[in-house]
């Protein structure tokens, strides 16, 4: 049977952050209820779909699935568990806060069928975790990994921000030997990023606080991938560590063109060539799966489009050339029937003159080239007619 993953939306957060452009809302906790009964009644108008696949991974993603009930959770679970065949070995992951969950509802989720868990840490500082309104202390954070543990979780992972307004780099060095010093399995770091229609971007718009500085971001960077390294984590993906055994097995069904269904406010979906994004609002997505008569006929849906073929390649290019092993050139020409060096040439020989991308039996970005992803994907996008 062909693998398929499940990506779970849960769209609550005790605040907004100022930085965040997330699908993610404060103040409707008096939604979940409804929201979990919603989410299981789409997954039920994926029974047909489900049936035909195995579920190599389920993701709760946000917002703070931390923040649902075990139950709410558990009824989630169930509700994939009942309509589809779960691979023995399937990954069930969720992002929490840490601060939010006790041990008893951890062990609850443990209990659910979560295998895998990661906090949104961010840093170790608490006037960082001030200026990002994070509303966790630093003290909640270093307990995060050893409850976890407590709970029974065998693969615990730490979200890390970096490249934060006036960050010294010596700041982000501890944040970086803290988080190693507590043991996780997994450790993201993304370099913060200024969205539009945030808080943090009008503050950056009106000049009251400056923007992040790219170079003192590049240096944090290399010292991330220092630090990880000599400490023993591989890294496996543009902003992701991990030890031997740990990778995010869901996050890999993205990085590899695998389909994926998305379940729940705003989730965006992947299957059988079509992509497809649901409706945002959660109190709008509610009213729609409660009320549709026909759950099979998607009514969660707001958008689905088949990419065109340039869209399709810049998409695979730009998902492949994340993780660090990169791609083989037949496994583009598999796929799209055309060798990539007679659609991305110029882009690949421009890269590679520059360093920005190594070439053996694979395409990868090297060291220098990780830092700008975006730049090669938006060359790539220009070079295959795909952008905008
Ligand atoms: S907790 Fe995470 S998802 Fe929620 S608002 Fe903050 S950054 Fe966004």
């Amino acid at each position: 049977m062909k693998p398929i993953s499940v990506y779970v939306h849960i769209p609550f957060c005790t605040v907004k952050c100022g930085y965040c452009d997330f699908n993610a809302y404060a103040g409707m906790d008096a939604l979940k209820g409804d929201y979990t009964a919603a989410v299981v009644r789409e997954l039920s108008g994926y029974a047909a779909v489900l049936r035909e696949r195995r579920v190599v991974s389920v993701g709760f993603g946000g917002g703070t699935p931390g923040e649902m009930a075990p139950s709410q959770i558990a009824a989630i679970v169930d509700a994939v568990r009942s309509v589809a065949a779960l691979d023995p070995g399937a990954e069930v992951s969720m992002e929490a806060n840490p601060g939010t969950s006790t041990l008893e509802q951890l062990a609850g989720f443990r209990r659910a069928g979560v295998t895998r868990i990661s906090f949104g840490v961010q840093s170790f500082d608490a006037a960082e975790l001030a200026f990002l309104d994070r509303i966790h202390s630093p003290e909640a954070a270093a307990v995060s990994v050893p409850l976890a543990r407590a709970a029974g979780f065998e693969s615990v992972g730490i979200d890390l921000i970096y490249g934060l307004p006036g960050q010294e780099v010596a700041q982000w060095r501890r944040s970086l030997e803290c988080a190693i010093a507590l043991g996780p399995d997994h450790i993201s770091a993304y370099a913060l990023t200024v969205e539009e229609g945030t808080t943090l971007g009008r503050r950056v718009r009106e000049g009251e606080i400056a923007a992040p500085d790219p170079d003192t971001a590049a240096g944090m960077y290399d010292l991330a991938s220092d630090l990880l390294a000599a400490a023993g984590y591989r890294q496996y993906e543009v902003s992701n560590w991990a030890r031997p055994g740990h990778e995010s097995r869901h996050n890999q069904v993205y990085w590899t063109d695998g389909d994926y269904l998305g379940i729940g406010a705003g989730a965006h979906g992947y299957l059988d060539g079509e992509r497809y994004e649901n409706i945002a609002h959660p109190r709008a997505y509610v009213a729609a799966v409660a009320s549709a008569p026909d759950i099979s006929a998607r009514p969660a849906v707001a958008n689905r489009y088949r990419p065109s073929p340039a869209m399709a390649m810049a998409d695979w290019f730009m998902l492949a050339l994340r993780r660090m092993e990169g791609f083989a050139p037949a496994a583009f020409e598999a796929k799209f029937g055309v060798p990539v060096d007679a659609v991305l040439g110029r882009t690949l020989a421009d890269c590679e003159a520059a360093g920005v991308i190594e070439r053996d039996d694979h395409i990868r970005l090297s060291h220098r080239g990780r830092l700008l992803h975006g730049e090669v994907t938006a060359r790539a996008m220009a070079e295959l007619g795909a952008a905008g």
